[in-house]
Order: structure tokens, then C-alpha cells, then sequence
């Protein structure tokens, strides 16, 4: 991992540079590269403008590691209000929640009934409902509150981190659920001994994970997700899924707002579904070091935004 990637991740860990960032409005400022606003609205306002492209939409609140209760509930009920908003808006719009937003490290059980009245209701409304992967130790009841759900919701997809050796284990032993599986790099510091440490290797697990689900995909038994900005590594991919006679509507690209817009466009142009997650909220102090820490250049940004 790279000396600027690991000393963003470390700083993403600091309440007290939490605190310093979130007050400061040059920084505010510079997030918008990456979200339309902190309001929902405004995120449910730049989906209807990627739907006139064509692009479908995957919202997230922001925020995680909730340690109260009530706010763990007042989580569940945001996105309550926000899918009556999504049914409402005609959008080809889906929702992602993070487990320890709604109160994994609290209570096990407790995060899981609030997840399975969410997946209830975004079913009756016809989306998917997302369940994205945190750091290391939270894979384990990760996997366990997904087969819950899957067990009761068949509209319930999960995010997997090519970083990690264990992914293609833990794949192979979803596949029986007929999973919904968006692939993602990994955005976490992870150490050696449960990461691959080199970019390559991460690249090549990538690679093979996706080509897997590829071809499960042509036989129905698994619909994958493409989570990555990485133009060459897809165009391969999409090569891939011709050779396996995936359809077309068999897999799905999905891209972080604000990044690689022009290829998003592009690939919906040549007739892949694209959908584009937009974050909203006003915890984003956390997420947005992984951003930065993603491609360190994007400091720059930051100092832009601070020089006007
Ligand atoms: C839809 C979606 C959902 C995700 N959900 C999760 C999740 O649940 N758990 C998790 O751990 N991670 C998640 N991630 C983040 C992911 O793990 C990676 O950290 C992130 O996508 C960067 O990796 P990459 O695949 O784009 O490849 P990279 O090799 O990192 O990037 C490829 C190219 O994309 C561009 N790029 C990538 N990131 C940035 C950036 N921040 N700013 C500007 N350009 C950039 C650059 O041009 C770069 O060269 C998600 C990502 C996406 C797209």
C-alpha cells in the first residue's frame, strides 16, 4: 500500500480531524466533486438528471460505526422515508446500507431486524437492497446477515472485496444462494496478512472473481455487479461476458458519482447497464478520506477548493 494511501486511511480514523474537516467549508466545498449535496433531495435531483443519460441510480446515507441505539433507528426510519421518495420518483433508484449504520456493533440482532424491514420494503417496491462490505472484522456477520436476508428476500445484493484472499472462498459458498454481488476492489486499510498488498494482485483477484461470476451469470445462477473505475480491467470484462454468452442485462456496471462520468456515459451508450452510486449526508468525513485515499492526486482538489 502506498505511503499517501495508508496516511489517509490513518487520518480517516481521527475524530479529531473529523471534527476540524466538517466545520470548515473549503472542505465542505471540495466534497462536491464527489456528492451533489448533503440532502437528499439533492441527491434524488442529480438521479433524474443521470436518468435522462439513461442511468439507473444506488443511494447512500452516510455514515457508520453508530454506537446508539437511536440512532441506529433513526437510520432505519430515514430510509423508510426514502423509499416512499424513490417510489415516488419514478427512478430506476436503489438504496446501499452499511451494517454498523444500523447498529452492527451494538447488536447482531437487532441490525439484522432492521434490515430485514428495509429489504421488505424495498422489495414491495420493487428495488434491490444493498448491503455494502466494511473493514475485515465485520466480513463474517456480513455474510451471515446477507444469507438471512437472501433466506427471506430474494432482491438482496452484497458488496465482496477482491483485496481480500478470503473473497473467492467466500464466494464459492454463496453461489448456491443465487447471489446479487457487486465486486469491489477494497477501500480499507487492510494488513498483509488478510489483504493482498500489491495493486496487481488485488487487479488479477479482480479479474478472476468477476470472470467467475461472468460465467455463472450466462447460467442464471448469479447476477454480477462490476463496482470499479478501472476502464481497461472492465473493457476485458465486458470481453469476458461476450465469450460466456452473459446477456447484456445479465451484469451491471456501477460507478461512485463524480468519477470517470465520461466512461459512464460511454458505456451506457454501448449498451451496458450503468447505475452510479451518490452519496448524500452530513457524516462524510470518513467516506471522502477513502475517496481521497483512492487516488491521492485528489488532495489537490482540496488545496484548489482552499486557494477558491
Ligand atoms: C459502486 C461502488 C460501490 C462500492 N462499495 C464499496 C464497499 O461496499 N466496500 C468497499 O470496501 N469499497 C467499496 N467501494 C470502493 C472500492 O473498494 C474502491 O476503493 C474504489 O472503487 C476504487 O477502486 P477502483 O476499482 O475504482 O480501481 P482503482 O484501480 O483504484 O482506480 C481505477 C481508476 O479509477 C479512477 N479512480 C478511482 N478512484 C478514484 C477516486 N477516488 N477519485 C478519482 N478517480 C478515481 C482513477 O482514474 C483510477 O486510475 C465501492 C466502489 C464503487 C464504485
Amino acid at each position: 500500500m502506498s505511503l499517501g494511501r495508508t496516511i489517509l486511511l490513518k487520518m480517516a480514523d481521527s475524530e479529531f480531524l473529523n471534527r476540524q474537516a466538517t466545520q470548515r467549508s473549503f472542505v465542505k466545498r471540495a466534497t462536491r466533486r464527489f456528492m451533489p449535496g448533503e440532502a437528499p433531495e439533492d441527491a434524488l435531483r442529480a438521479a433524474q438528471m443521470l436518468k435522462a443519460e439513461g442511468r439507473g441510480t444506488v443511494f447512500t446515507k452516510l455514515g457508520e460505526a453508530i454506537t446508539v441505539r437511536a440512532d441506529a433507528e433513526a437510520v432505519r426510519d430515514h430510509y423508510l422515508w426514502f423509499f416512499d421518495q424513490l417510489a415516488a420518483s419514478g427512478l430506476d433508484g436503489h438504496v446501499s446500507v452499511k451494517p454498523t449504520q444500523l447498529g452492527l456493533d451494538l447488536s447482531y440482532d437487532q441490525c439484522l431486524e432492521h434490515l430485514m424491514v428495509l429489504a421488505a420494503r424495498s422489495e414491495a417496491i420493487g428495488k434491490t437492497f444493498w448491503i455494502d462490505m466494511e473493514g475485515f472484522v465485520y466480513v463474517d456477520p456480513t455474510l451471515k446477515l446477507y444469507r438471512a436476508l437472501k433466506a427471506k428476500h430474494h432482491n438482496v445484493g452484497l458488496a465482496l472485496q477482491a483485496y481480500l484472499y478470503r473473497t473467492q472462498a467466500d464466494l464459492e459458498a454463496l453461489m448456491p444462494l443465487r447471489p446479487i454481488i457487486r465486486l469491489v476492489k477494497g477501500a480499507y486499510a487492510e494488513p498483509s496478512s488478510v489483504a493482498f498488498p500489491v495493486k496487481a494482485d488485488t487487479n488479477r483477484s479482480y479479474f478472476d472473481l468477476s470472470d467467475r461470476m461472468l460465467q455463472a451469470a450466462a447460467a442464471g445462477q448469479c447476477t454480477p455487479i462490476l463496482g470499479t473505475h478501472d476502464i481497461p480491467l472492465l473493457d476485458r470484462l465486458v470481453a469476458r461476458a461476450k465469450a460466456h454468452g452473459t446477456p447484456d442485462r445479465g451484469y451491471e456496471i456501477h460507478m461512485l458519482y463524480g468519477i470517470r462520468d465520461a466512461d459512464q456515459r460511454r458505456l451506457r451508450s454501448e449498451g451496458r447497464t450503468v447505475k452510479t452510486l451518490i452519496s448524500y449526508g452530513s457524516a462524510w468525513y470518513k467516506w471522502y478520506m477513502r475517496r481521497l485515499a483512492e487516488r491521492p492526486a485528489n488532495v489537490w482538489f482540496v488545496v484548489r477548493s482552499l486557494l477558491g
